[in-house]
């Protein structure tokens, strides 16, 4: 199953990503392809490849993703090849994807995906928390502040909506949801030849 998880930039989709990923081994993470710089602190092939404009352009016209989209002026991608291998093996696998990027992907998976928006409680705690990262220059941070009002109003298309208020109150409904998700009738496919083994 895939597990999208969205929110405005600021909104915790890294700090919740890290916590279900230590937390649940069952769940993979997508590392997506971008042509934004890389921060300081991130890593090559962990948060991140980090790629020239010309290679995303060869990856994506040449089909290796199976979603992609420009989001503050930059492009990002999902490679296809790993997520189609672990999905095929039954696993669960984590996106951090916009709106753009959930919606491509419920067209890919179909059933096999539930999408979540994290909300702040405020636009003044979702400002603050992205100042306080601190990682971004004026110019991006901007970008970012006048791009809260469209992320927000993707979240009327995502399964559920979560308020991150309190991480740790935030994390214990991804989690909730997230196994609630998984005994969800239809991602038993065997479960005639189960009964029939009884
Ligand atoms: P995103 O990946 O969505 O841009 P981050 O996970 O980097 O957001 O979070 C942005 C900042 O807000 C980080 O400094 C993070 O530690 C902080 N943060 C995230 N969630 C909370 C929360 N519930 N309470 C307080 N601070 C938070
Ligand atoms: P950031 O630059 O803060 O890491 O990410 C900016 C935005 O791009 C976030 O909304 C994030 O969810 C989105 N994003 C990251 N990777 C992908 C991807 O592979 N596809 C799409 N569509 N969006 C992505």
């Amino acid at each position: 199953m895939g597990l999208v998880l969205s929110a405005p930039s600021g909104g915790g989709k890294s700090t919740l990503s890290r916590l279900l990923l230590e937390r649940d081994t069952l769940l993979t993470m997508s590392v997506s392809l971008t042509t934004r710089p890389k921060r300081h602190g991130e890593e090559e092939g962990q948060d991140y490849y980090f790629v020239s404009q010309g290679e995303f352009i060869r990856q994506r016209d040449t089909g290796d993703l199976l979603e992609w989209a420009e989001v503050y002026g930059h492009h990002y991608g999902t490679p296809r090849r790993l997520v189609e291998a672990l999905l095929a093996q039954g696993k669960d696998v984590l996106f951090d994807v916009d709106g753009q990027g959930m919606r491509q992907l419920r067209v890919s998976l179909q059933d096999n995906m539930v999408s979540i928006f994290m909300m702040p409680s405020t636009l003044r705690e979702l400002k603050r928390r992205l100042e306080g990262r601190g990682v971004e220059k004026t110019t991006e941070m901007e970008r970012r502040i006048s791009a809260f009002s469209s992320q927000l109003a993707t979240a009327e298309h995502y399964d559920y909506v979560v308020l991150n208020d309190d991480v740790e109150t935030c994390y214990k409904q991804l989690h909730e949801i997230l196994n609630a998700e998984r005994k969800k009738r239809i991602r038993y496919h065997n479960l005639k030849e189960f009964i029939a083994s009884m």
